[in-house]
This record gives structure tokens, C-alpha cells and sequence, in this order.
């Protein structure tokens, strides 16, 4: 029997046997991280840059967070809704005054928040709006990524997402992305309850829309009274320079829907926010999780976004995402192989000159593995580049470097 795990082949040949087959994960094998780093379990260093979808940006194993999540499991851990506990009132407070909302609900992973903003769209819809029963409509919009469960594929445009998984749920209308008349169109239905959108399309490939597209979709919801409810589980806590990437466009969502860095990647944490007249609408047994909302959390939440604000992540990721673009912008001319760079932040991506289900993305992946820096695709010929934000300039130098003379190779 194997419990010791000692080199990478030993590690991989287990998963494949003995692991469903629902990722298709680069071959490298991670026993160690630190910061930006990342350790195989060959002792090989790599900069982490996809820090687990943005869910690392503090750095791996923050020393402070480590220290939160240690201190309060020696206390008490899980005591479930049933009762109060001493930490989950501490964390709400803390969250609503440092995104400014009235209310908080804490789920796990990112998928359950987005069910919660989805349930409260519509009983708010039901309730508030006067949408007769069972005909609530959520206006979400092409490429778009939620998560996995049956009601969230219910909204995906991804092939590989619903096929065969169906059926799916009603009350959905999916439009155009980053395109306003198609959202002043679908709006005017006096069904709708919701807008559900990411400020930036994490998944789809760091699709940034055009300026002002959040501002009009923000203003067309006011107008025909439908909630905005934003998706920020991959670019909210800084990832894209600001603590919120609703906030380049001074937008408010009505529903805040947060997950990954929530915890700096050291428990799933999820949460929505909102005020008053719309969280109030769910009622005592009409939602909930066995682990939303626990002890262990609730410390672990508060710590990690005192790190974000405390060392200064959003304007470390707002200054060196700048640095980034500008030299792989650089690099662009000098490589025919990079046809496009985009992102905000330290949320970028660079779009490789090949048809998307060419094998040249994984292959770049696999040459910056060699070169000791980590990425992965997202769809076919994007790899996205999304370092921890603990990041320093000399750093993102080195690495780089390290991108550019792995695209210089493949493209010999
Ligand atoms: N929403 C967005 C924008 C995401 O990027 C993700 C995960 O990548 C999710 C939701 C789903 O989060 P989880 O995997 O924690 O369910």
C-alpha cells in the first residue's frame, strides 16, 4: 500500500487510477508552497502563476492567515447554524463594512454562492418585485463561468459544461457579453429578476469588456428594477487592482458574490452581500449549509482580508499588472506567435496566433513548467497569467523572461 508519496510518477499513477477523471491537470506534482513559490515534491521551485484560479492571492501559506486557521481550530471548528458562535458575527460585521452592505451569507464554494444569489434574485423577484410565481427570468450572458452545479450549467453557452447533463433548469435568457442593447433589450422583460455577470470573464479567457458596458448594465437594472448580481469569485479581493473589479466603474452590485481569495486559499469560503430589502427576503430554513458560516472560517476570513488591505495588494497588482502588460505588450512585436495581451490587474491573459484547439498552449504550459513558472490554458489557444499578488517587480521580471524565452523556443 502506498501512503508516501516520493517522486511525481508515484503521485500521478495514483490519481489516474484511483481519481475520477474530471481535470486534466499539467504533470507536475506539488507538495510544498510559499508565497509566490511553489515546490514538486522532486524539490523543484516554480512561480505559481495561476495561484488555484485566484484563489491564492496573498501568496501560498501566508504566514498570518496560517497562524488564524491554527489558533482558531484549537478553539472550535464547526458548531453548525443551529447555535450562534463567537467568531461568525465578528466576520459578517467585518465583510459588510469593508464592501459596504447591510447583510452577509456565508457559503463554501463559489458555485453555492452563486445559488444563493440566484434564490435570492428570485424571491426578491417574488416578493419585492410582484413576478408572478415560477416565472422569474436571470438574464446571464454568453461564455459566461458560475461554476459547476446542474442549476449554474443550466446558463453556460460551454459545450464541454452541458453536454450530456442536461436537463437543465428554466428561467434563464442568455445574451451577447460586453454589448448594451442586448441588455437594454432583455431587461424590458418584466420578468426578469436578475443580471448575472463577472466583471471580467475569468474562465472564458480574461474577456475585459469595454469601458462603461458594467456603468449601462448598473443603469439599465435600476431602470427596469432588476438586481445586479455580480460574479467577483475570480477578480474580486484586488486580483484585478482594485479590491473589486466593479469598482473601475464605480458600479455597485445589488448582490456582491465572493469566493477563492475569501480565505486566501486556505478553506473554501463563499459569501454573498446585500442590503436589507433584498437578503431579508430568505427566511429561517429556506437556505443554508452545514458549513456555511463556521468558527474556523469566519477567523480565517477576517485575517486574510486584513493581509489583502495590510500589505496593499490592489495597488501592488494595479502597479505590476501594468508592468506585465507593458512588456509582454513589447514581446508582442517581437513574437509573432503572441497575437493578443489583455487583463486588469494581475488578471491577464495572452492569446496565442493558433487555432484554439491546437495543442501549442499546453505545450508553452509545459516549456514555462520546465523553466519553473506554472500556467495552464483556459479554452484551447489562452493561457492565462495570474500570479499571487504578493508578487514583486523583480520578480514578475524574472518571470518574464521566463515566459518569453518558452515562447521563442516552442515558436522554432
Ligand atoms: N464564478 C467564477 C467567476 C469562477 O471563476 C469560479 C471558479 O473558477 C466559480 C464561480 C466557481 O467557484 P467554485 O469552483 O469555488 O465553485
Amino acid at each position: 500500500m502506498i501512503d508516501t508519496i516520493t517522486t511525481s510518477q508515484e503521485a500521478i499513477a495514483l490519481e489516474e487510477k484511483f481519481g475520477a477523471h474530471n481535470y486534466h491537470p499539467l504533470p507536475v506534482v506539488l507538495s510544498k508552497g510559499e508565497g509566490v513559490f511553489l515546490w514538486d515534491v522532486e524539490g523543484k521551485r516554480y512561480f505559481d502563476f495561476l495561484s488555484a484560479y485566484s484563489a491564492v492571492n496573498q501568496g501560498h501559506c501566508h504566514p498570518r492567515i496560517i497562524q488564524a486557521l491554527i489558533d482558531q481550530a484549537k478553539e472550535l471548528t464547526l458548531t453548525s447554524r443551529a447555535f450562534y458562535n463567537d467568531k461568525l458575527g465578528v466576520a459578517e460585521k467585518f465583510v459588510c463594512e469593508l464592501f459596504g452592505y447591510e447583510k452577509a451569507l456565508f457559503m463554501n464554494s463559489g458555485a453555492e454562492a452563486n445559488e444563493t444569489a440566484i434564490k435570492l434574485a428570485r424571491k426578491w423577484g417574488y416578493t419585492k418585485k410582484g413576478i408572478p410565481e415560477n416565472q422569474a427570468v436571470i438574464v446571464a450572458v454568453k461564455k459566461n463561468f458560475h461554476g459547476r452545479t446542474t442549476t449554474i450549467i443550466s446558463a453556460s453557452t460551454d459545450p464541454s459544461s452541458q453536454k450530456g447533463f442536461g436537463p437543465f433548469m428554466p428561467g434563464f435568457e442568455i445574451v451577447d457579453y460586453d454589448h448594451v442593447a442586448a441588455l437594454e433589450k432583455a431587461l424590458a422583460n418584466p420578468n426578469v429578476c436578475g443580471l448575472w455577470i463577472e466583471p471580467i470573464q475569468g474562465e472564458a479567457g480574461v474577456y475585459v469588456p469595454q469601458e462603461g458596458y458594467l456603468k449601462a448594465g448598473e443603469k439599465l437594472c435600476k431602470q427596469h428594477n432588476v438586481l445586479l448580481m455580480m460574479d467577483e469569485i475570480q477578480t474580486g479581493i484586488a486580483r484585478t487592482g482594485k479590491m473589486l473589479a466593479s469598482s473601475h466603474e464605480n458600479v455597485r452590485p445589488d448582490l456582491l458574490i465572493l469566493g477563492k481569495a475569501l480565505s486566501g486559499g486556505v478553506l473554501p469560503i463563499s459569501l454573498v452581500l446585500a442590503d436589507d430589502e433584498i437578503m431579508l427576503v430568505i427566511k429561517p430554513g429556506e437556505h443554508g449549509s452545514t458549513f456555511g458560516g463556521n468558527p474556523l472560517a469566519a477567523a480565517v476570513v477576517v485575517e486574510a482580508m486584513r493581509v489583502v488591505e495590510e500589505e496593499k495588494l490592489a495597488e501592488n497588482a494595479e502597479r505590476l499588472g501594468k508592468v506585465f502588460r507593458n512588456r509582454m505588450t513589447a514581446f508582442m512585436q517581437k513574437s509573432t506567435m503572441v497575437k493578443l495581451v489583455r487583463g486588469k490587474g494581475l488578471l491577464n491573459a495572452i492569446v496565442i496566433n493558433d487555432t484554439p484547439d491546437s495543442e501549442t498552449a499546453w505545450n508553452i504550459c509545459l516549456k514555462f513548467a520546465e523553466y519553473g513558472l506554472l500556467a495552464k490554458p483556459t479554452h484551447g489557444n489562452i493561457i492565462r497569467l495570474a500570479p499571487p499578488l504578493v508578487i514583486t517587480e523583480e520578480q514578475i521580471h524574472e518571470c518574464c523572461d521566463i515566459i518569453e524565452k518558452s515562447i521563442l523556443e516552442i515558436a522554432k
